[in-house]
Protein backbone atom coordinates (compact mmCIF):
# COMPACT_ATOMS: atom_id res chain seq x y z
CA UNK A 1 0.00 0.00 0.00
CA UNK A 2 0.80 3.45 -0.90
CA UNK A 3 -0.82 5.53 2.38
CA UNK A 4 -0.71 9.64 2.13
CA UNK A 5 -0.27 11.17 5.08
CA UNK A 6 -2.04 14.33 5.19
CA UNK A 7 -2.09 16.07 8.86
CA UNK A 8 -3.12 20.13 9.13
CA UNK A 9 -4.90 22.04 11.78
CA UNK A 10 -7.93 22.49 9.09
CA UNK A 11 -9.71 25.45 10.56
CA UNK A 12 -11.36 25.03 8.71
CA UNK A 13 -10.76 22.85 6.16
CA UNK A 14 -10.69 24.36 2.20
CA UNK A 15 -10.40 23.37 -1.63
CA UNK A 16 -6.51 23.99 -1.43
CA UNK A 17 -6.17 21.58 1.44
CA UNK A 18 -9.04 18.85 -0.99
CA UNK A 19 -6.94 19.82 -4.53
CA UNK A 20 -3.58 18.77 -2.40
CA UNK A 21 -4.66 15.78 -1.45
CA UNK A 22 -6.45 14.34 -4.96
CA UNK A 23 -3.91 15.41 -6.67
CA UNK A 24 -1.24 14.15 -4.53
CA UNK A 25 -3.42 10.73 -4.47
CA UNK A 26 -3.50 10.51 -8.31
CA UNK A 27 -0.03 11.84 -9.09
CA UNK A 28 1.88 10.11 -6.75
CA UNK A 29 -0.68 7.09 -6.85
CA UNK A 30 -1.47 6.55 -3.19
CA UNK A 31 -4.49 3.76 -2.31
CA UNK A 32 -5.40 6.52 0.71
CA UNK A 33 -5.12 9.50 1.61
CA UNK A 34 -5.47 9.86 5.64
CA UNK A 35 -6.25 13.28 7.26
CA UNK A 36 -4.41 13.52 10.41
CA UNK A 37 -6.21 16.85 12.59
CA UNK A 38 -3.49 18.03 15.00
CA UNK A 39 -5.60 19.12 18.41
CA UNK A 40 -2.59 21.47 19.30
CA UNK A 41 -0.20 22.31 16.98
CA UNK A 42 3.27 22.97 18.50
CA UNK A 43 3.76 26.15 16.10
CA UNK A 44 0.86 27.82 16.20
CA UNK A 45 -0.76 30.07 18.68
CA UNK A 46 -3.40 28.24 20.29
CA UNK A 47 -5.76 31.32 20.97
CA UNK A 48 -8.90 30.84 19.16
CA UNK A 49 -8.74 27.41 17.92
CA UNK A 50 -11.78 25.86 17.06
CA UNK A 51 -12.25 22.92 19.68
CA UNK A 52 -10.41 20.12 17.68
CA UNK A 53 -14.23 17.93 17.73
CA UNK A 54 -15.54 20.43 15.75
CA UNK A 55 -12.66 20.49 12.99
CA UNK A 56 -13.12 16.55 12.90
CA UNK A 57 -16.30 17.40 12.28
CA UNK A 58 -15.67 20.10 9.49
CA UNK A 59 -12.75 17.94 7.86
CA UNK A 60 -15.41 14.86 7.92
CA UNK A 61 -17.81 16.93 6.12
CA UNK A 62 -15.27 17.83 3.53
CA UNK A 63 -13.86 14.35 2.83
CA UNK A 64 -16.91 12.37 3.14
CA UNK A 65 -17.88 11.91 -0.63
CA UNK A 66 -14.12 10.90 -1.67
CA UNK A 67 -13.77 7.08 -1.17
CA UNK A 68 -9.93 7.38 -1.27
CA UNK A 69 -9.64 9.75 1.34
CA UNK A 70 -10.22 8.92 5.19
CA UNK A 71 -10.11 10.69 8.54
CA UNK A 72 -8.07 9.19 11.39
CA UNK A 73 -7.98 10.54 14.96
CA UNK A 74 -4.26 9.31 16.31
CA UNK A 75 -3.29 12.53 17.57
CA UNK A 76 -6.43 13.14 19.63
CA UNK A 77 -5.81 9.68 20.95
CA UNK A 78 -2.55 10.94 22.64
CA UNK A 79 -1.92 14.26 24.68
CA UNK A 80 0.06 17.12 23.49
CA UNK A 81 1.81 18.05 22.06
CA UNK A 82 1.51 16.36 18.87
CA UNK A 83 4.84 16.30 16.64
CA UNK A 84 4.62 15.24 13.42
CA UNK A 85 7.56 13.00 14.11
CA UNK A 86 5.89 10.93 17.02
CA UNK A 87 2.51 10.66 14.55
CA UNK A 88 5.02 8.91 11.74
CA UNK A 89 7.02 6.76 14.48
CA UNK A 90 3.33 5.23 15.03
CA UNK A 91 2.34 5.20 11.22
CA UNK A 92 5.53 3.39 10.38
CA UNK A 93 4.69 0.89 13.91
CA UNK A 94 1.01 0.30 12.36
CA UNK A 95 2.24 -0.04 8.93
CA UNK A 96 5.77 -1.62 8.56
CA UNK A 97 5.01 -2.76 5.27
CA UNK A 98 3.88 0.28 3.18
CA UNK A 99 5.40 3.14 1.57
CA UNK A 100 4.42 6.47 3.51
CA UNK A 101 4.15 9.91 1.97
CA UNK A 102 3.15 12.87 3.82
CA UNK A 103 2.13 15.81 2.22
CA UNK A 104 2.39 19.40 2.97
CA UNK A 105 2.27 22.76 1.32
CA UNK A 106 5.29 24.59 0.50
CA UNK A 107 5.14 26.74 3.07
CA UNK A 108 5.60 23.67 5.23
CA UNK A 109 8.20 22.03 3.09
CA UNK A 110 10.31 25.85 3.80
CA UNK A 111 9.64 25.58 7.59
CA UNK A 112 10.41 22.41 8.13
CA UNK A 113 13.77 22.84 9.62
CA UNK A 114 12.26 24.22 12.56
CA UNK A 115 10.16 21.37 12.97
CA UNK A 116 10.41 19.19 16.21
CA UNK A 117 13.69 16.73 15.31
CA UNK A 118 13.38 17.10 11.73
CA UNK A 119 15.58 14.65 10.77
CA UNK A 120 14.05 12.26 12.48
CA UNK A 121 11.27 13.01 10.56
CA UNK A 122 12.79 12.81 7.69
CA UNK A 123 13.85 9.76 7.90
CA UNK A 124 10.71 8.59 8.44
CA UNK A 125 8.95 9.31 5.50
CA UNK A 126 9.71 7.60 2.29
CA UNK A 127 8.16 10.84 0.21
CA UNK A 128 6.99 13.81 0.76
CA UNK A 129 4.32 15.28 -1.44
CA UNK A 130 4.70 18.85 -2.18
CA UNK A 131 2.18 21.74 -3.41
CA UNK A 132 3.39 24.65 -3.78
CA UNK A 133 2.12 27.61 -2.18
CA UNK A 134 1.99 31.57 -3.28
CA UNK A 135 4.98 33.16 -1.83
CA UNK A 136 6.44 30.45 -0.29
CA UNK A 137 10.28 30.27 -0.41
CA UNK A 138 11.00 26.66 -0.82
CA UNK A 139 15.36 26.08 -1.30
CA UNK A 140 15.61 22.56 -1.99
CA UNK A 141 19.53 22.26 -1.93
CA UNK A 142 19.69 24.70 0.95
CA UNK A 143 16.83 22.35 3.06
CA UNK A 144 18.82 19.17 1.69
CA UNK A 145 22.04 20.88 2.96
CA UNK A 146 20.16 21.26 6.73
CA UNK A 147 18.49 17.69 6.36
CA UNK A 148 20.44 15.24 4.35
CA UNK A 149 18.32 12.87 2.29
CA UNK A 150 15.30 15.65 2.26
CA UNK A 151 15.92 16.71 -1.69
CA UNK A 152 14.97 12.62 -2.62
CA UNK A 153 12.15 12.34 -1.17
CA UNK A 154 10.35 15.41 -2.19
CA UNK A 155 7.85 15.12 -5.05
CA UNK A 156 6.45 18.36 -6.52
CA UNK A 157 2.54 18.23 -7.93
CA UNK A 158 1.80 19.55 -10.79
CA UNK A 159 -1.23 21.79 -10.32
CA UNK A 160 -1.63 25.98 -10.21
CA UNK A 161 -0.93 27.90 -7.35
CA UNK A 162 -3.79 28.03 -4.42
CA UNK A 163 -4.16 31.90 -2.90
CA UNK A 164 -6.63 30.23 -0.04
CA UNK A 165 -5.51 29.77 3.36
CA UNK A 166 -7.71 29.19 6.62
CA UNK A 167 -6.76 32.49 8.08
CA UNK A 168 -8.28 34.42 4.90
CA UNK A 169 -11.29 32.31 5.51
CA UNK A 170 -11.83 32.96 9.01
CA UNK A 171 -11.40 36.58 8.17
CA UNK A 172 -14.26 36.76 5.50
CA UNK A 173 -16.60 35.18 7.63
CA UNK A 174 -15.84 37.41 10.57
CA UNK A 175 -16.26 40.29 8.36
CA UNK A 176 -19.45 38.88 6.69
CA UNK A 177 -17.79 39.01 3.03
CA UNK A 178 -18.47 35.37 0.70
CA UNK A 179 -16.35 32.47 1.51
CA UNK A 180 -18.26 29.65 0.55
CA UNK A 181 -16.60 28.79 -2.51
CA UNK A 182 -13.47 28.45 -0.85
CA UNK A 183 -15.14 25.41 1.47
CA UNK A 184 -16.92 22.22 0.00
CA UNK A 185 -20.68 22.71 0.73
CA UNK A 186 -20.80 20.78 3.91
CA UNK A 187 -18.10 22.74 5.66
CA UNK A 188 -19.95 25.99 5.01
CA UNK A 189 -23.17 24.37 6.18
CA UNK A 190 -21.48 23.44 9.33
CA UNK A 191 -19.46 27.00 9.74
CA UNK A 192 -23.03 28.06 9.59
CA UNK A 193 -25.03 25.85 11.58
CA UNK A 194 -22.12 26.28 14.24
CA UNK A 195 -21.78 30.11 14.00
CA UNK A 196 -18.02 29.61 13.44
CA UNK A 197 -15.45 32.30 12.89
CA UNK A 198 -18.05 35.05 13.47
CA UNK A 199 -16.72 37.25 16.49
CA UNK A 200 -13.94 39.89 15.67
CA UNK A 201 -11.23 38.33 17.16
CA UNK A 202 -11.34 34.94 15.27
CA UNK A 203 -9.98 36.98 12.43
CA UNK A 204 -7.23 39.06 14.43
CA UNK A 205 -5.09 35.50 15.71
P1 LIG B 1 -3.88 28.83 8.61
O1 LIG B 1 -4.22 29.92 7.62
O2 LIG B 1 -4.82 28.74 9.78
O3 LIG B 1 -2.42 28.86 9.02
P2 LIG B 1 -3.70 26.83 6.47
O4 LIG B 1 -4.60 27.36 5.40
O5 LIG B 1 -2.21 27.00 6.24
O6 LIG B 1 -4.13 27.41 7.88
P3 LIG B 1 -3.35 24.18 7.61
O7 LIG B 1 -4.42 23.35 8.19
O8 LIG B 1 -2.37 24.81 8.53
O9 LIG B 1 -4.07 25.32 6.68
O10 LIG B 1 -2.58 23.40 6.44
C1 LIG B 1 -2.36 22.02 6.43
C2 LIG B 1 -1.37 21.76 5.29
O11 LIG B 1 -1.93 22.19 4.03
C3 LIG B 1 -0.03 22.49 5.45
O12 LIG B 1 1.02 21.62 5.06
C4 LIG B 1 -0.16 23.65 4.48
O13 LIG B 1 1.11 24.03 3.97
C5 LIG B 1 -1.02 23.05 3.37
N1 LIG B 1 -1.78 24.09 2.66
C6 LIG B 1 -2.80 24.83 3.15
N2 LIG B 1 -3.25 25.71 2.23
C7 LIG B 1 -2.49 25.52 1.11
C8 LIG B 1 -2.43 26.14 -0.19
N3 LIG B 1 -3.26 27.14 -0.50
N4 LIG B 1 -1.52 25.68 -1.08
C9 LIG B 1 -0.66 24.68 -0.73
N5 LIG B 1 -0.66 24.05 0.47
C10 LIG B 1 -1.54 24.47 1.40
Amino acid sequence: MRLGIFGGTFDPPHIAHLILAEEARVQLQLDVVLWIVTPYPPHKPHGHLTEWPLRVRMVQAAIADNPGFELSLLEGERPGPHYAVDTMRILRSRHPDDTLVFLMGGDSLAGLPAWHRPQAFVDLCDEIGVLRRPFDQVDLPGLEAQLPGLQARVRFLRTPLLDVSSTDIRERVARGLPYRYFVHPGVAHLIEALGLYRGPQTADR
